[in-house]
């Protein structure tokens, strides 16, 4: 079938000088140590290895979509430490617009604790930190309200309060809403947020999970009731695109050898939310997010991964 005509037109009521694509999200310092058993409660065991990435999905889904050729604004929170200069240091670097990054003089940036057992087994301890003051302030919203991307990135890392006072902040300008529901709340999304949401781009657990069924066509059916188009991405399946007019599509992944999937889904948010704001037909963005996302599992790392412009436009040639 068909997927929906106008589904990957551009809003041309987004001010000029805005940028195509805005993020906000979280921003995260990975502290990485590898060890050959993590130890038990009280025990003091001796790692090898020890590095410091960047991370944070609302991070990953920037650096994607600026290395996918779209200029990009990162509305986020750090702390005034290190790991925040290194993250704006990075940004900046990826070629990320980087002024609606906000210091905040009293958390620390946000930080993942992230233990690696040789055998591959993985303790993650997530610090929100600066990260949980995303959209409190007001200027994080101007941001946004000031000079309104054609789209923008969400994902629910930072409060989903949060979340819903940006979907709402571009609304009067057309600014096309993506969300990644990731990590999906505990009790779910609030109806208000899945109301301002354009497209919703969950995986495959996510979309079960917030359908509250273990049944992905009756989870797809019950986010097109709140939602107008879903892409649900399927790991190496590939991805799944249901509007709510009917139009259904299935692209399947490009198959690769995959060496680390992390980011995966990021790569692929970040990289639809470009070709969505060039003006790309849906099935054209789903084949370039498509093709950047395998490129991305073929290399390790998040934000690291993410393939370049020109990569993705021999992958997809
Ligand atoms: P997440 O990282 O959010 O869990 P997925 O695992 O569904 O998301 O992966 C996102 C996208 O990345 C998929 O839709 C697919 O296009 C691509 N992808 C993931 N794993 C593979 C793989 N093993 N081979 C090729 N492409 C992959």
């Amino acid at each position: 079938m068909p997927t929906s005509a106008s589904a990957g037109t551009p809003s041309s009521s987004a001010a000029p000088g805005g940028v195509p694509v805005a993020v906000l999200g979280s921003a995260n310092a990975d502290l990485v140590v590898t060890v050959g058993r993590a130890p038990g409660a009280g025990e003091t065991v001796s790692g090898h290895g020890f590095t410091t990435t960047v991370g944070g999905k609302g991070l990953n889904q920037a650096v994607a979509a600026a290395r996918a050729g779209a200029r990009v604004r990162m509305v986020a929170t750090v702390g005034d430490d290190v790991h925040g200069r290194l993250l704006r240091d990075t940004l900046a670097r990826e070629g990320v617009d980087t002024d609606a990054l906000r210091v905040h003089p009293g958390l620390p940036t946000g930080t993942a604790h992230i233990t690696v057992e040789d055998d591959g087994e993985n303790r993650i301890v997530v610090v929100p930190g600066a990260n949980a003051a995303t959209g409190a302030h007001p200027d994080d919203l101007r941001a946004l309200r000031d000079r309104p991307p054609r789209v923008l990135l969400l994902q629910l890392e930072i409060p989903v309060p949060a979340v819903v006072a940006a979907a709402r902040a571009v609304a009067p300008s057309g600014t096309r809403v993506v969300l990644t529901p990731a990590p999906v709340p505990r009790g779910g999304l609030p109806g208000d947020l899945l109301g301002q949401v354009d497209l919703l781009v969950p995986n495959q657990h996510e979309a079960c999970a917030l359908a509250g069924t273990g049944d992905l066509a009756e989870a797809v059916r019950w986010l097109l009731r709140r939602v107008p188009e879903v892409v649900v991405t399927l790991g190496a399946r590939g991805c799944l695109h249901a509007t709510r007019d009917g139009g259904h599509t299935v692209v399947p992944a490009v198959p690769v050898t995959a060496v680390d999937t992390t980011g995966a889904g990021d790569v692929f948010a970040g990289v639809l939310a470009v070709a969505l704001a060039e003006g790309s037909p849906v099935d054209g963005a789903l084949r370039r997010a498509t093709a950047a996302a395998a490129l991305s599992v073929t290399r390790s790392g998040a934000a690291a991964s993410a393939p370049r412009r020109d990569e993705i436009d021999r992958a997809v040639r």
